[in-house]
């Protein structure tokens, strides 16, 4: 073995040189083990201290970095320096998860998939949170506690139920057009390379007038959409739970680098006030026949983490995270999610979560005034000063990066959204309408293998629902439970 090849010598976590790591230290060579073998107690000690909090959704996860290159220009919308001229490329880390189950769970399961990205962008890091669906289950966050609780183990059994999702959906309405996403065949991607992901919400976008326009962001798959069928999904999680995490990683490795296309659609600022579905209702998508998509440039996954828990356990995203040029929306669930990320990754990972490698910005530099907290981990501002004004060179905010003034109005007040032209039927029903008659067929045949489980009045209520979207729709999901 020559020089450059000895390993190095063990230590211990404070760098002393470890004499054994395969014998404890005992008191005679059948006796107890001494408390002095510091070694073993810190290795015990460390070792029952490796698991952070899981998150509470999207625990499970596939994780890789890569870039994102813009093709085409949309200067007249944005003042963004990720979009400034093309053929700008940034890196930018991916995370794709399911939602509901652990950090262990299978990965073939029926689920929305997180579709989260960093891009380290010259003014910092743009952190797009979305999801494979361009919708969600609600559209007020006040609910998402709720929604999320039936999608867990049930409180006494700790077993996952069918019945308190059926029952929860049966009283919202506005979810049947996720629950129809959801139980179609894209509700079980074949892998993520085969997936399309969503910005979901409505965010902003502000051009160097100072102009904005409502935006939606699509990532659409050069891969093609594939799905696996129910059967096939299940077959695969109880032979190979991890086989979504293990295709990204080997296709990467193999130089296989699924790639993207984002598409924008925008909406000119005022035209909010009059479009027939509300653009902040996250249960909404704008049909491209209103608002075509406009192409802007390909994401591509090429490089896998050398470390999972340092790059992506630890990959800490926020919806909050927006450079100037983009911005964020009335949506109430965007909204919610402003504040909620940043928070969860404060109670996970600590106060200065930002501070750590994969979360920190790669293309630029932080200055604030903001010092301390634990595993402060760097120099800490070192002694330049703390507060601010001050009279000694400190970082200074400027009003080139204030946003237009949004204008709003109305009563403080708990706001229901008004039914009538805002239905929450019709889209689901356009949905449903669209596809071909054999996925209509699985559609139906994936809800009843699930409904059939929930009580016959909540049944009941569902089928109705179904009916309002299509009387197709409600007749075929209402025919299958009785054959079921
Ligand atoms: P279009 O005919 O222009 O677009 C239909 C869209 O549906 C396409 O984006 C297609 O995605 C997508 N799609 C097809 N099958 C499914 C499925 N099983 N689950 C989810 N999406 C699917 O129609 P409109 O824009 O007028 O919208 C009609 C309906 O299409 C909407 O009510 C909505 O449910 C769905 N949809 C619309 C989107 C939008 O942003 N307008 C985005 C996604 C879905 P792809 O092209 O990738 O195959």
């Amino acid at each position: 073995m020559g020089d450059h090849e000895k390993p190095h010598p063990l230590t211990t976590a404070a760098g002393i040189p470890v004499d054994d790591n395969q014998t404890s230290l005992t008191a005679g060579e059948r006796g107890p083990t001494l408390l002095q073998d510091h070694h073993l107690i810190e290795k015990l000690a460390h070792f029952n201290r490796e698991r952070i909090p899981e998150r509470v959704v999207h625990a499970k996860a596939a994780g890789a970095f890569g870039t994102f290159t813009v093709t085409h220009d949309i200067t007249q919308y944005t003042k963004a320096q990720v979009f400034s001229k093309i053929g700008n490329r940034v890196e930018v880390l991916g995370r794709f998860s399911t939602v509901a189950g652990e950090k262990g769970s299978a990965d073939t399961v029926r689920d929305v998939r997180g579709f989260a990205l960093k891009f380290y962008t010259e003014e910092g890091n743009w952190d797009m949170v979305g999801n494979n669906t361009p919708t969600f289950f609600i559209r007020d966050a006040i609910k998402f506690p709720d929604f999320i609780h039936t999608q867990k183990r049930a409180p006494q059994s700790n077993y996952k139920d069918d019945t308190p999702q059926w029952d929860f959906w049966s009283h919202v309405p506005e979810s049947l057009h996720q629950v129809t996403i959801l139980f179609s065949d894209r509700g079980i991607p074949a892998g993520i390379p085969y997936m399309n992901g969503y910005g979901s919400h409505t965010y902003s976008l502000i051009n160097a007038a100072n102009e904005r326009f409502w935006v939606k962001f699509h990532f659409k798959t050069q891969q093609g959409i594939q799905c696996l069928m129910q059967e096939d999904a299940n077959r695969i999680a109880g032979l190979d739970p991890d086989y979504i995490t293990r295709q990204l990683f080997e296709s990467i490795q193999n130089g296989e680098y699924p790639k993207w296309t984002l598409f924008i659609q925008v909406m000119p600022e005022t035209e909010a006030e009059t479009y027939r579905w509300n653009p902040f209702d996250l249960t909404k998508v704008w049909p491209h026949g209103d608002y075509p998509l406009l192409e802007v440039g390909i994401l591509e996954m090429n490089r896998n983490p050398q470390n999972y828990f340092a790059d992506i356990e630890q990959a800490a995203f926020s919806p909050a995270n927006v450079p100037p040029g983009i911005s964020f929306s009335p949506c109430k669930m965007l909204q919610a999610r402003l504040f909620a990320y940043a928070d969860a990754h404060r109670y996970r990972l600590g106060a200065n979560y930002e501070k750590l490698p994969v979360n920190a910005p790669h293309a630029t530099r932080t200055h604030n005034y903001q010092r301390d907290g634990s595993m402060r981990f760097d120099d800490n501002g070192g002694p330049t000063p703390n507060y601010e004004p001050n009279s000694f060179g400190g970082p200074k905010a400027s009003s080139r990066y204030q946003e237009p003034p949004l204008k709003i109005s109305g009563d403080a007040a708990r706001y229901e959204q008004k039914r009538g032209v805002d239905d929450d039927y019709i889209q689901p029903g356009n949905l449903y309408r669209l596809m071909p008659e054999d996925e209509q067929k699985r559609l139906i045949a994936n809800i009843v293998g699930s409904l059939k489980n929930a009580p016959q009045t909540i049944q009941e209520k569902m089928v109705e629902h179904f009916r309002r979207a299509d009387p197709d729709y409600g007749k075929g999901v209402a025919k299958a439970l009785q054959q079921a």
